[in-house]
Order: structure tokens, then C-alpha cells, then sequence
């Protein structure tokens, strides 16, 4: 149903992790906020994964059939400057330390919640990434720009004054434009987290993220309803 775009310019993150059902969970929460997602259970495929598709970030689990993650993040190093985040349950100072000595750009130690790995990812590949020349990430759309560093949105010049939850739905449906979302997935990436029958709220954030940025509320032209499903943002 869901209607997914894996463009040439997503950002692709490889995990590199054996425990699936972390994978399910990680791959779910990092594709929601807008990242192509790649997954193998393997080191040493995890090696031939980066070689081949070339991936922005790595998610790197350090106890790994196949290859220990160390040595996967040794070589991936070795050849290039890929970021690589590692994620360790093992919590002795030296691992973490190794970790950071490799060239890791961060480490984050297991349990943890999803959505501080999507910030982490976020944070390096912020830090890392080719747009060191412009400090701000913004999307332009039509006559809408979103930064998504100064968490605001212009529109045709003018500030438009956004809540945390308006600005947060903005983002995720402008992130793929085209691709249409649920009620309950708009609600997990607004807030976190989403229960069944709270959906519908979800129409009111709609409704007043509308009559902020349409040029006519009635007839929207940006965010789109795609019935029997939820919203989507326009596709240019
Ligand atoms: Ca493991």
C-alpha cells in the first residue's frame, strides 16, 4: 500500500547487526525518518555491503558472526572515511575507547532507545557530511522552505510560526515528497510513539499545519490526503 521512493539522493545507512529483531525495529524507526535502509547479519558480508552499495553512515554492531565489528570498522577505515557508528553491549571503557581509536564517529552502548540512535545518525552524518559549506540542512519545496536546523519554516519569504508536532509532520511528509504515510506512522514520528485510536489527532495537526502553509486550506496543494490511508506530500 505504502508507496516507498528509494531516489539516488536518499541517504543510505547500512546496519551491520545480528540481533533481527534490532533490525527490524532500527530499520522501521530509521526509514520513517527519511533514510534508505540496508541490513546484513554478517561481518564479513557487512564488508562486502559497504563495498558494493557505498552507504552514507554504518551502523556497526561490535559482536558479530563472520567478522568482529572492530575488524570490519579497522578495514572500512583502512579504505575510507565512511562514518561509522558503533553499538556495543560490552560497556569496559577500552572497548569504547578502541571504538573511538578506529576512527568511529560515535559509539552507543545497547540497551538503547531507537529514536536516540536516529538522532545519533542524524548528528553525524550532520557533522560529517558534504554540506559542511552550508551550516543549515534546508528542504525547498514550491515556495516553502523548511530548516531543519533552525526549525523553522518560511513561506514565500515569511516565517511561519510552527508547534514542535506541526513542524515534526512537516518534515517527515516533505522529507518524501510523494510518498503517502499513515495516521499512525505521522503519529510515531511526531511524537515518539503511537497508539491505536489515537490516529485521528493526527487530522487536527493536519488541519492547522494547512491553514498555515496552503495558499487555500480548502483546496490543498501541498499535503495531499490520500484516502483509505493518510497524507503525502506533493511530489514536484
Ligand atoms: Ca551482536
Amino acid at each position: 500500500m505504502l508507496e516507498r521512493k528509494i531516489g539516488a539522493t536518499m541517504t543510505k545507512i547500512l546496519i551491520i547487526e545480528d540481533e533481527s529483531e534490532l533490525v527490524r525495529i532500527l530499520r522501521s524507526y530509521l526509514e520513517k525518518a527519511g533514510y534508505s535502509v540496508i541490513t546484513t547479519g554478517r561481518g564479513d558480508l557487512g564488508l562486502v555491503m559497504w563495498e558494493r552499495e557505498k552507504p552514507d553512515l554504518v551502523l556497526l554492531d561490535l559482536n558479530l558472526p563472520g567478522m568482529d565489528g572492530l575488524d570490519v570498522a579497522r578495514e572500512i577505515r583502512r579504505k575510507s572515511e565512511t562514518p561509522i557508528i558503533m553499538v556495543t553491549a560490552r560497556v569496559e571503557e577500552t572497548d569504547r575507547l578502541i571504538g573511538l581509536e578506529l576512527g568511529a564517529d560515535d559509539y552507543i552502548l545497547k540497551p538503547y532507545s531507537p529514536r536516540e540512535v536516529v538522532a545519533r545518525v542524524r548528528t553525524v552524518l550532520r557533522r560529517t557530511g558534504p554540506r559542511t559549506g552550508s551550516p543549515n540542512q534546508v528542504i525547498r519545496l514550491g515556495d516553502l522552505e523548511i530548516d531543519l536546523d533552525a526549525h523553522t519554516l518560511i513561506r514565500s519569504g515569511e516565517t511561519v510560526d510552527l508547534t514542535p508536532t506541526e513542524f515534526s509532520l512537516l518534515v517527515t511528509l516533505a522529507s518524501q515528497p510523494g510518498r503517502a504515510f499513515s495516521r499512525l506512522q505521522l503519529l510515531e514520528s511526531a511524537q515518539g510513539s503511537a497508539y491505536e485510536g489515537y490516529e485521528r489527532t493526527i487530522d487536527a495537526h493536519i488541519k492547522n499545519l494547512r491553514s498555515k502553509l496552503e495558499p487555500d486550506p480548502k483546496q490543498p496543494y501541498y499535503i495531499e490526503t490520500v484516502f483509505g490511508v493518510g497524507y503525502r506530500f506533493r511530489k514536484f
